[in-house]
């Protein structure tokens, strides 16, 4: 199938990635270590993506109806990283713990937001970066090519593109794009009897930052995924009532079960939203064909995110149903316009960012010609392929891109077969199931109770060495995978 090219020299490629958050920068960096020519687009004002915290939210649009939504960061204040910082990190850029700064296990968004930031000086992403460039059109030439405009938000005095000034437009063309733009933004709303016409506040965790204007409310949180476990727990420190609505009872885990236990005084698990009434109070469905309602002030959905990419004009190639994107072969190339269109960072549940340093290491190779991909009806083959087994399994459409952390097989596999990236073995690989073992079993305190024990501690001892080895001496980290020197300037040893 996939199959290494032989002895042409590798082509270098004029390639735009939109997007630098966590994704964007790995594309960024794989594709210039494959010698493309690489400009990164990104409309914030800072490199991070989710992880640089924006305060503001969507005030005007709080259930995020309109889309695209204006403010990209879904964080809240009081976020910290759910995976440890041993088995988030680049492969070769260890989230080591910094003096003077959150050397927590699990830290803040802002420790991750700046890792990101000294991940981008250290491998001299930033001279490709251009910042405050919001992706406005993305389409294919005649010639198989890519005209992108873009628009300098800097030049125009709202950052709403209805009130752009043609002066603030860029046109480029470049021989491929990587789509990078994220995929935890643009809220997913249930539809619940009730919801267009009730009279409390409803809005999305896309928007909520701190628990205070919550304070003496009763509150239902619809959602019971991490955001949604995370902001019941936060916003019951302050709410008369909080209603955490599971959708299921496979969802109450024994680590949500010991939580409920501990704060059954004013958190409450519910397991379904029957109607949002006129009179103001929410109706449930308890099971077992009994019911109950109670009067709320506030209804928070933490029902997930759509995938958007508004500005991307592909005639119908590629398609978001049912937060189904495709079809995208290994959820990466859509076969009619491979390999010039490619996506990093469509799956989900996935260990970040070594899964999108595999996915753009591929991009980086088949575009330099050094691997070839199937042809497009074999592409389209595995694709339908895929859906009908994960249909038989059970897996419904908006699932697709769910890999599951679990799963390290697929992860070492996918990087195996296209692009030799190194499988996880040893110790690091007892890291990384250690960590999703530790979400999962003591959901509210792992975070700062996880108990290291026998081939854990051992794992963490080793991780710590290769820190402390890797401090005195960072890798040539710039380096062309086939031994040419930086492209930069900036890392000039050999690996
Ligand atoms: C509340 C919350 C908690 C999370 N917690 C964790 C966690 O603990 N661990 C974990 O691994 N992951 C977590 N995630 C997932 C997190 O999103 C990923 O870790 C990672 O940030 C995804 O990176 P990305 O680059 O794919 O997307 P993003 O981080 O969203 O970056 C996409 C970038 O594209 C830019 N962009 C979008 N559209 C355009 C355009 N038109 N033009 C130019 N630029 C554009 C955006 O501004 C952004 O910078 C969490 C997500 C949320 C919302």
């Amino acid at each position: 199938m996939d199959t290494v090219c032989g002895s042409e020299p590798p082509q270098s490629k004029k390639v735009c990635v939109i997007g630098a958050g966590m994704a964007g920068l790995a594309a960024a960096r794989e594709l210039r270590r494959e010698a493309h020519d690489v400009t990164v687009l990104e409309q914030s004002g800072d490199v991070g993506g989710q992880w640089l915290y924006d305060p503001r939210t969507d005030a005007a649009d709080p259930l995020g109806v309109a889309a695209p939504v204006k403010v990209h960061s879904s964080i809240y204040a009081s976020l910290r990283l759910i995976s440890p910082r041993q088995s988030t990190g680049f492969t070769d850029f260890p989230f080591c713990p910094k003096s003077g700064r959150d050397d927590r296990r699990f830290p803040g968004h802002r420790e991750v937001h700046l890792y990101l930031k000294d991940f981008c000086n250290a491998f001299g992403l930033m001279e490709a970066v251009r910042l405050n460039t919001r992706v406005l059109h993305a389409a294919m030439t005649p010639a198989r090519r890519w005209a992108v405009r873009s628009m300098d938000l800097g030049l125009v005095e709202c950052d709403d593109t209805d009130e752009k000034t043609l002066d603030a437009y860029v046109d480029e063309v470049f021989d491929a794009v990587v789509v990078a733009t994220g995929h935890y933004s643009q809220p997913r709303l249930p539809s619940i009897e009730g919801m267009e016409t009730w009279r409390g506040r409803q809005m999305h965790s896309h928007s909520y930052r701190v628990p205070e204007p919550f304070r003496g409310e009763v509150v239902v949180v619809v959602g019971c995924g991490e955001s949604g476990k995370d902001i019941a727990m936060e916003i019951r420190g302050v709410a008369k009532e909080v209603y955490l609505v599971a959708g299921s009872m496979e969802a109450v885990t024994p680590g949500l079960s010991k939580v409920l236990a501990k704060h059954s005084a004013n958190l409450h698990l519910r397991l379904e939203v029957e109607r949002l009434c006129e009179d103001g109070r929410v109706a449930f469905k308890d099971g077992g064909g009994s019911s109950s309602s109670i009067a709320a002030d506030t209804v928070i959905y933490c029902t997930g995110y759509s995938y958007s990419f508004p500005f991307l004009e592909t005639g119908g190639a590629v398609a978001v149903d049912d937060n189904r994107v495709g079809p995208l072969f290994e959820h990466v190339f859509p076969p009619s316009l491979a390999p010039s269109l490619s996506f990093v960072g469509v799956p989900r549940k996935i260990f970040a960012p070594r899964f999108f340093e595999t996915q753009a290491r591929w991009v980086a190779q088949v575009l330099s010609g050094r691997r070839a991909l199937p042809a497009e009806e074999e592409m389209l083959r595995s694709v339908e392929e895929f859906y009908r087994a994960r249909e038989a399994a059970g897996v419904p459409r908006k699932y697709t891109h769910e890999i599951g952390r679990r799963d390290i097989t697929y992860m070492d596999d996918f990087g195996e077969k296209y692009c030799d990236f190194p499988r996880v073995e040893g110790w690091k690989h007892e890291l990384l199931v250690s960590s999703v073992r530790g979400m999962i079993e003591n959901l509210e305190t792992f975070r700062d109770d996880y108990k290291d024990t026998g081939s854990i501690r051992r794992a963490m001892q080793e991780w710590h060495l290769s820190c402390v080895q890797w401090q005195s001496s960072p890798p040539s980290c710039c380096s062309y995978t086939d031994g040419r020197p930086c492209p930069t300037g900036l890392h000039q040893r050999a690996q």
